[in-house]
């Protein structure tokens, strides 16, 4: 690891705006927070593959990915975050190291071409060019090639340096934001600039997400100047700092941009959610009280006010005739990070019992959200083994299981019905719309006439048990039994 790099990890292991650094003493600071990853579970991410994550949405440049073949094959356009315009950000481009360049110490000079062919072939407004592993160990300084080629061929070049190797997904989406605050945000200015002008860090627009909110606040007459990233353009991103106020959406990811633009050029941040209707007016509301103590008229708060009581009401139309079905219902929910309490809170303005809650990548801070939230029935967990997960489902613990896909296969194993409710889903739960179409989902999942027809024993399972299961469990759940 460069010196460069080793000091940029520990800045970021020092982030006074993280809670978890907060709450440590000066040496437990300095140990950082990197847990050795997992062997063979590539599936979770390295650095590179977060600053990609948290890059890749700003969709009119092109993603070079300096290394192997298989860097840039590994993480490629699994989120679906959404374009309303460019499709150049799909562009799957990578250097595609071998074994000679390594050997004959060619990779610079191999980057330094790419970076001139994809400029001559796309002309991008810049050009973003990941490290990743094998080029970090070799020493390629992909900093000093794109300074050359940005003076060179007169486009910005933006050096990404989070290798795969210097620990997990979310410092990698810490680099990225680094790499924006180091050379892209701040340099240059907007065509146009008001009052009512925000930006929102950490939102993808994944599966169009930022798509169910933008129109909230066109309603208010607020511009979101640029969201970081989803479905972002360059120049927004490179002007973002003339926004009046930065609303942080996932709370460990971006962080340390929140907390520098503040201190470059004081803008105020704060962090809030758009998963479910309370959290979405709060959002609102935060944004309205903070953008009028930067200036805007003072009306701007009796409108939102407006907006929201408009619709809250359209939203709660919409839900009513799903939630009488609903109510009661108990989900187990195997998430973590910011999703964690913001969709606690939307399961229970639907009546829906919370039987369990993972906190795997919450902060102490998302902890004390659910608690609020779930009062002294929060049932927090780190992580559920499969084994015991599948036990708790066959029991009849739970209804329904959101979780990520690398979990689905334990809840259908226990046929339980089973809804995606992490990153790469292909369903947009944001906003007043979004929580609608999470409630529509959530019945269609738990009505499904399948399960009825997958829990019926069959002739020969006639009064059997499962003997492995700790305690014994019964192999039928009640809801099989009236299946
Ligand atoms: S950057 Fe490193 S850890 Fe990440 S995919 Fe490439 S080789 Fe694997």
């Amino acid at each position: 690891m460069s010196d460069a790099l080793k000091a940029k990890v520990a800045e970021l292991f020092n982030e006074p705006g993280c809670d978890k650094n907060a709450a440590k003493g000066e040496k437990e600071r300095k140990k950082g927070c990197s847990k050795p990853l997992t062997p063979g579970a590539a599936a979770g991410g390295c650095a590179f593959d977060g600053a990609k994550i948290a890059l890749q949405p700003i969709t009119d440049v092109v993603h070079l990915v300096h290394g192997p073949l298989a860097c840039e094959g590994n993480g490629w356009d699994n989120r679906h975050a959404a374009s309303s315009g460019p499709r150049l950000y799909r562009l799957g481009v990578t250097t595609d190291l071998s074994q000679m360049d390594i050997v004959m110490g060619t990779g610079e000079k191999r980057l330094y071409k790419a970076i001139k062919e994809v400029i001559a072939r796309y002309a991008p407004p810049a050009v973003f060019v990941y490290s990743t592993c094998v080029p970090a160990l070799i020493g390629d300084d992909i900093g000093a090639v794109c300074a050359y080629a940005s003076d060179k061929l007169g486009t910005p070049c933006i050096p990404v340096d989070a290798p795969g190797f210097v620990g997990s997904k979310n410092l990698g989406n810490k680099l990225a934001g680094e790499a924006l605050l180091d050379h892209v945000i701040g340099t240059m200015e907007p065509e146009v600039s008001t009052p009512f002008d925000i930006n929102i860090l950490g939102e993808y627009n994944l599966s169009g997400e930022l798509w169910q909110v933008r129109p909230l606040f066109e309603a208010l007459g607020i511009r979101v100047h640029a969201c970081v990233t989803g479905d972002a353009r360059y120049r927004e991103v490179a002007s973002a700092h003339r926004a009046k106020v930065n609303m942080m959406v996932c709370s460990t990811a971006l962080i340390n941009v929140a907390r520098k633009m503040e201190e470059r050029w004081g803008i105020p941040y704060f962090e809030g959610s758009f998963y479910g209707i309370s959290d979405t007016s709060t959002a609102l509301r935060s944004v309205a009280k903070l953008l009028v103590s930067r200036g805007a008229p003072e009306d701007l708060i009796a409108r939102t006010e407006a907006l929201i009581a408009a619709e809250e009401a359209r939203a709660w139309a919409r839900i009513e005739p799903y939630r009488q079905r609903l109510a009661g219902k108990r989900v187990l929910l195997y998430t973590g990070g910011v999703k964690s309490w913001s969709i606690v809170s939307a399961l229970q303005e639907m009546g829906m019992v919370v039987v369990g809650t993972s906190v795997r990548k919450s902060t102490d801070n998302d902890k004390q959200k659910i608690k609020d939230i779930m009062g002294g029935d929060a049932h927090m967990v780190e992580s559920i083994p499969p084994r015991e997960m599948y036990a708790q489902l066959r029991r009849g613990d739970a209804d329904i299981l959101l979780s990520g896909g690398r979990t689905q296969f334990v809840a259908l194993k226990a046929r339980v019905p089973w809804l995606d409710i992490n990153q790469e889903r292909h369903e947009a739960y944001a906003g007043y719309d979004g929580m609608v179409t999470l409630v529509q989902e959530l019945d269609r999942s738990l009505s499904n006439p399948v399960w009825a027809e997958v829990r019926r024993l069959a002739p020969w399972e006639e009064g059997e048990t499962e003997d492995w299961l700790d305690d014994n469990v019964p192999r039928l759940t009640p809801l099989a039994r009236e299946g």
